[in-house]
Parts: C-alpha cells; structure tokens; sequence
C-alpha cells in the first residue's frame, strides 16, 4: 500500500515538473504593429514615402522583437516598439500628431496587460513626449485606470518621465491638414460638412498600436494617437478607450485598433473580438473579420485593427484601403504592409 502511495506522490510530482517546464519552455513569441488605417493608395504616394513608411515600421517592430526574443516582457515590447513610432513625425501620435480645431495637440493612449487585466489610460495630454509610457504609469503607480487633460500632464511630470513644449509635437503637414479642413468648414458655414468628412477620412491615419506575445505566454496591447484632424470640444477617441481601441487578455487575445473612433467605440471593437473568441471560440482571425467586416461597416465605420493570441497567431484586418501594418513571429521573419491588397 505504502509503495502504491509512494508510486503515486512520484507521478503527481513528474506531472507537475512536466507542467512546469512546458510554461518555461515556450518559444513561441510575436509582435504586430500598425501605424493607422485609411485611404492609403498607391497612386498618392511616392516611393520615398513609401520607403519611408516601411523602414520606420521595420525599425520600430525590430525594437519589441528583440526585447521578446531576449525574454523581456511583452510590457516593455509594446511600449519600446510605440515610443519609436510615436518619435517618428510619420504618424499620427507623439511628433507628427493631427492638430484639433483650436490649432493645438491633445493626445490620448491606453495599455492593458493580457496577464492580470490591468490597464492605464491617459487623454488630451499637451506636453508627454511619449503618452504610451505614461499610460504604462498610471496603470503602475496610480490607483486610477485613466487620467486626462492637465492632471494626466501634472502626473508624467511627476514620475519623471520626459516633458516637451507643446511645439514639439507640430509638423507642417498636420498643420496644413488642419487649414484645408478649416477651409472647407468655412465654405460650408457649418460645424460638419460631407467634405470635410470625406476629408477627415483621408487625414486621420497615423494613430500608432502594438500587440506582442512574449515567451511567459503574455500578451500585452498598446495603441496611441493624436486622434482626428480639427476635432472639438476635448473630443476623445477610442484609442485610450479599454476595449474600444485597446484590449489584452492572456485567454484570448490582445488587440489595437485605429480608424474613425466614434464607431470603434460604439462597436467596443477590442473587446468584442477578445468575447468572440471567448464566448464563441471563433478563432482570432475570424473574429476581427466578424467585428470589422460586418459589425463596424454596417454601422458606417471605417479602419482596423491588429492582434495576435497566445499561440501567436495573429490578425491583421481592415476595410479601409490600407494599413501601414508589420509583424514579426519567433524566427524573426519579419512582414510589413501598406496596401490592402498586399
Ligand atoms: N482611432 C483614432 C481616433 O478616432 C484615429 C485613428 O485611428 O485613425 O481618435
């Protein structure tokens, strides 16, 4: 009997080993990034542009896949991998952001950790050089999930992180963005024309987003954005929204999503791929497809989103023209896309 017991305690204790070794062993990793979603046509862009965009997608996805393949956290992949993006005048988030209707730059971001569903957001900040890190704060050193305006500036200060002048983040181009948009509105002598809606199309792609499955099995989500073109009235997005613009569970999945933010919101976009899977065990591709292609379209909304899940397998889905969007598995093959129909 006593050998019996003896026999079974060593079978439990090989079994727990295996388990152990299987959650240290893994090797599969993955990151995906997205630089905004839109009307991005060939015939618009230059070669240079075009370069231009790849290489700044490449640079940034090459940051996160080494700190994954290293071991680091998802966590940190996610935000190395934004703030190169969000220093890049190219996108929309950081240097680079659209200008709202008073000429100025508010800017919003969220993170969420897949491991234990904390989140940090932060909205309408002026002066945070990198607004993906201090929403990584809040969610850290804060008892809150999201800070806005002046007080969500007052607390990047406070835990040190870098402070610009608000002119740092111009560029001439969202500011001319912003005066063919004034223009139009003034022509139409209302607060929302069909032109400047058509318009707000093709300039609000930029917004930034990464998602990465680091080799604990965590998946990590950030996205970060200046939002759209000559918005008013502290107008904030789906971006620093969780399960709107950003969601991360280790069950499921963890996904950013860019495009015109009002339906993203009202569709809960992140979340309702991450309960999909969940509820209906669709698998990650199918149900971005089902959240993008019928769920936000039939609304009237326009974009994308990125995820992958904890196998690494990942999404990619839009229904827009394009999305300037890379991935990057465990052996380091590395895709970047722009168009569509790539
Ligand atoms: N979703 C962002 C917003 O509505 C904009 C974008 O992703 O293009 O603020």
């Amino acid at each position: 009997m006593k050998k019996i017991l003896f026999l079974f305690l060593l079978l439990i204790l090989s079994c727990q080993q295996a388990i152990k070794k299987e959650t240290i062993d893994k090797s599969t990793f993955g990151i995906v990034i997205h630089g905004g979603a839109g009307t991005i046509l060939r015939a618009n862009m230059t070669p240079e542009q075009e370069t231009g965009y790849r290489s700044v997608l490449a640079q940034a996805i090459e940051v996160g896949h080494t700190i994954l393949k290293n071991g680091g956290s998802s966590k940190e992949a996610v935000e190395k991998t934004i703030n190169v993006m969000e220093d890049s005048p190219l996108f929309n988030s950081g240097k680079g952001a659209v200008l709202n209707s008073e000429g100025t730059i508010e800017l919003d971001a969220s993170f969420m950790d897949g491991s234990n569903l904390d989140a940090g957001a932060i909205a309408g900040v002026r002066t945070i050089k990198n607004p993906i890190s201090a929403a990584i704060k809040v969610m850290e050193n804060s008892p809150h999930v999201m800070l806005s305006g002046k007080g969500a500036d007052t607390f990047a200060a406070e835990q040190g992180l870098e402070i610009v002048s608000p002119e740092y983040f111009y560029t001439k181009r969202r500011i001319n963005a912003l005066m063919r948009v004034k223009e139009s509105e003034a022509k139409k002598k209302g607060l929302t024309s069909n032109v400047e809606e058509v318009f707000l199309k093709h300039q609000r792609y930029g917004t930034v987003g990464c998602v990465a499955l680091d080799l604990n099995g965590n998946l990590a989500a950030g996205t970060s954005t200046g939002g759209m073109t000559n918005k008013k009235w502290n107008r904030i997005g789906d971006a620093p929204i969780i399960g709107a613009g950003t969601y991360a569970n280790n069950a499921t999945c963890a996904i950013s999503a860019t495009g015109w933010g009002e339906y993203f919101i009202r569709s809960v976009v992140a979340y309702d791929i991450s309960a999909l899977m969940e509820y209906k065990g669709l698998s990650i591709q199918e149900a971005a497809r089902t959240v993008i292609q019928d769920k936000v379209a039939q609304l009237g909304g326009d974009g994308g989103i990125i995820g992958i899940d904890q196998q690494g397998n990942v999404a990619m889905e839009m229904n827009t023209l394009g999305m300037y969007r890379a991935h990057m598995d465990s052996k380091g093959k590395l895709t970047v896309k722009i168009y569509k129909d790539e």
